[in-house]
């Protein structure tokens, strides 16, 4: 460890956020890396070019710039290595390809994003993989449902839309007797509300695009693996040739810098907002796991030290066939919310959210669920905002 990183190591965490990925001395003092763009790396001498003896070699194996990213990321992580892909997704399907193989058998929790569902049941299945899908809510009882081939368990906690928490300690534990890799999508906490490294976990999945981003305009993803994991890891991604751009990386260290302050005010607004809608008549539940009234409320207290700012609700109906109509005239008659998917950027989102992928997670009956990204605008105008979507759906 370099002097500045064990200084860092203790430090707090808008100190490192401000600090790591980058040594200004290290490039002419400019505070900032530089934006390398390359394919080429020129080599002093053809025994150099055999041995491959230099940092650097080709920029698909890395550049100043995406080491930089990936720099910063383990420091916040605790991992041995990052790679940088250029989508969320891609961080989640890289490393199902870098540790499955036809005739393996993979469990995939239930509440899962639902585009890593669709690769496991098009992608994985086509290449021989067996996947089953597990109650986020299994805890240990994870046992009865490990095979001899079972090689990869794949966590996501809150899980997408419904938020179920899951005990990623008690699964990462079953997961490990049976000699099974544990991935986990941590996007919604990102690594400053949730470590999964230190809760058992062995891959930790970013969607970059969302906090780390934190403007609505990046795509990127970030995988970073423990010591026992990152050769399998790294191979994978250098066969598999799927890089971070520079430009992107660059993007994505400058939003790290401010994502604590960032993050501490979406999750300000967004529990503001939250028990606001706890309290009203035409709500019939808040799907926010930092609430004590959701039932996952106690893991997330017990592992998490912070909540972002996503969340959703179930609107209260008379009857099933009101869902679609008041779901819709709520979401129609919102200003300030926009409706788009995605969220970590500063602006607010709504969504209707369609659950009919789930296999096994009980899908909510009282009402339509409607998920909010809550943005950095203040809060008494996105109130405002929402209260005329309660008076079009009440209309219904
Ligand atoms: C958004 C999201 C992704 C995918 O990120 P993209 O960059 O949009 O591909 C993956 N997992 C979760 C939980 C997400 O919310």
């Amino acid at each position: 460890m370099t002097e500045k990183k064990s200084k860092l190591a203790n430090a707090g965490i808008n100190t490192q956020l401000a600090h790591n990925g980058f040594t200004p001395k290290d490039y002419h003092g400019f505070i900032n890396p530089p934006v390398v763009h390359a394919s080429t790396v020129l080599f002093d001498n053809a025994r150099g070019m055999e041995t491959r003896a230099q940092p650097y070699t080709y920029a698909t194996r890395g550049t100043p710039t995406t080491d930089a990213l990936c720099e910063a990321i383990d420091e916040l992580e605790g991992s041995a290595g990052t790679i940088l892909v250029p989508s969320g997704l891609a961080a989640v399907t890289v490393p199902m390809l870098a540790f499955l193989s036809a005739g393996d058998h993979a469990l995939v929790v239930d509440s899962v994003y639902q585009p890593t569902r669709h690769f496991c049941d098009t992608m994985l299945k086509r290449l021989g993989v067996t996947v089953e899908y597990y109650d986020p809510a299994i805890g240990a009882g994870l046992a009865a449902l490990m095979k001899p081939n079972t090689r990869l368990v794949h966590t996501e906690s809150p899980g997408s839309n419904t938020f179920e928490m899951q005990d990623i300690k008690a699964i990462s534990d079953v997961a490990h007797r049976h000699g099974a890799v544990v991935t986990m999508d941590n996007t919604w906490a990102t690594p400053l509300y949730f470590k999964p490294l230190e809760h058992g976990v062995d891959i930790s999945i970013h969607a970059a695009t969302k906090y780390p981003s934190g403007h609505s305009d990046i795509l990127m993803g970030t995988v970073s693996a423990n010591a026992q994991h990152w050769e399998q890891l790294k191979q994978a991604n250098i066969t598999l040739g799927i890089c971070g751009s520079p430009d992107d990386s660059y993007q994505i260290l400058r939003g790290l810098r401010t994502m604590n302050l960032r993050l501490e005010r979406h999750q300000e607004s967004a529990l503001h907002i939250a028990r606001w809608l706890e309290q009203r008549e035409d709500v019939s539940r808040v799907l926010q796991p930092a609430l004590p009234s959701f039932p996952g409320h106690d893991l997330w207290k017990r592992d998490f030290t912070g909540a972002s700012g996503i969340f959703s609700f179930i609107l209260k109906v008379d009857s099933p066939d009101q869902f679609r109509a008041k779901a819709h005239a709520f979401l129609d008659a919102l200003s300030l919310f926009g409706l788009g998917w995605s969220w970590g950027g500063y602006s607010s989102l709504a969504v209707h959210v369609g659950l009919s992928d789930r296999t096994i997670t009980k899908v909510p009956e009282d009402g339509p669920v409607l998920r909010l990204q809550i943005g950095l605008e203040d809060t008494k105008d996105l109130i405002a905002d929402l209260g005329v979507g309660f008076d079009a759906a009440g209309s219904i």
